[in-house]
């Protein structure tokens, strides 16, 4: 039977991505050595992390003043080095608040410097993207996550403001063009639509850093991975392939003015599924603020949840269940996912209250 891969991370990988991965485990570019074998400091590896960051340079069309790392660990150590070497002890950074992984973001930074939680949403369960908040011109950054894989919102516009805009991007880097150039400090987990587990892809304009007091232990400290040129010490080898094997994919398929076509496609078929069949699904999420990869909904009879979910798996749906402490439903539909596989969800959606209605 035919999986359709839901998942919301690791998540779903393109196939060539998968064969060629799979290829260099047993040999590398017919070096006769596995990709697991090869040493951090050879011209090998450095072709890949050369084209990994020359990928990302591209598709984000950044300019001089940003560097490209790839470093160690998922978007949880971001948490912790961000403000570690963006704030200063006495000094305050704002944070978003939309939750789960926005809310520990703030958590961590709060053991360095002081915090303002400047927009919270947990009034209505983090179901929207508040737009109307203010933002002290004091802030030595504005953390966001720009899509928040758990509750299903994602922002489509960004606050304008004077001080560094810094986001956790985790979740929905690269599904669509953007000026990346605004953000002073972008940070993503691989392990959705960039890559294998492991490592995470932080980009960082250059003035933000050398602005604190505090010593940073080497291992946490950006300029000194600017300067190692990502190789400070061993990197996670296989993983950073796989993500410049993903970007390569991203920029052959025709780059993200692409993804954006294919993930807008995938978000219309399904909201509009939702959205006709609401005497049985529950939408949840503010419909400007809605998700395109993570798309989450409830049942309008709780009771009835068992079997729906009973249902997707026995017909080869893979993740569909939402967060341990939120429930319902959720499908993610990162880049690699098929058009196909959302439509066949639908047909699930729509067979299934056919019989329940
Ligand atoms: N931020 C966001 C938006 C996420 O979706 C996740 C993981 N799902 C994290 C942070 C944490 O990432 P990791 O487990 O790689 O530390």
């Amino acid at each position: 039977m035919k999986l359709h891969n839901f998942n919301s991370g690791p998540s779903i990988l393109p196939q060539p991505v998968l064969e060629a991965a799979s290829r260099a485990i047993l040999d590398f570019n017919g070096t006769g050595l596995s990709i697991l074998e090869i040493g951090h400091r050879t011209a090998w590896f450095q072709e890949i992390l050369n084209e990994a960051i020359s990928s990302v340079k591209t598709l984000m069309q950044l300019g001089d003043d940003h560097e490209v790392l790839f470093l160690h660990g998922g978007a949880t150590t971001q948490f912790m080095q961000v403000p570690m070497n963006l704030l200063d002890e006495n000094a305050m950074a704002a944070y978003c608040d939309n939750g789960i992984w926005g809310n520990k973001a703030h958590k961590e930074a709060a053991l360095f410097g002081k915090v303002q939680v400047v927009s919270d949403t947990s009034d209505r369960k983090h179901s929207y993207i508040q737009k109307d908040f203010a933002i002290p011109s004091d802030a030595s950054y504005l953390h966001i996550t720009t899509n928040n894989t758990v509750e299903g919102t994602q922002w489509h516009q960004f606050p304008q403001t004077a001080v560094p805009l810094v986001a956790d991007m985790s979740s929905d880097i690269f599904c669509r063009p953007m000026d990346f150039n605004k953000f002073a400090l972008i940070y993503a987990g691989a392990q959705k639509n960039m890559g294998a587990a492991g490592v995470n892809m932080t980009v960082i304009r250059k003035d933000v850093l050398g602005k604190v007091s505090r010593k940073i232990p080497a291992i946490m400290d950006y300029s000194k991975h600017i300067a190692a040129g990502s190789l400070m010490n061993t990197p996670p080898v296989f993983a950073v392939y796989v993500s410049m094997l993903t970007l390569r994919w991203i920029l052959n398929e025709g780059g993200l003015p692409e993804m954006e076509k294919r993930n807008r496609a995938k978000a219309d078929l399904f909201y509009n599924t939702l959205d006709s069949l609401q005497e049985v699904y529950q939408p949840v999420v503010a419909k400007e603020d809605r998700s395109w990869m993570n798309a989450i909904f409830f049942l309008q009879k709780p009771s009835l949840e068992e079997s729906f979910l009973n249902l997707c798996k026995q017909e080869g749906m893979i993740g569909v269940k939402g967060y341990r402490t939120v429930g319902g439903v959720r499908i993610s539909m990162y880049n690699a996912l098929p058009l196909e596989s959302v439509q066949t969800f639908c047909d699930l959606m729509r067979h299934f209250a056919s019989k329940n209605g």
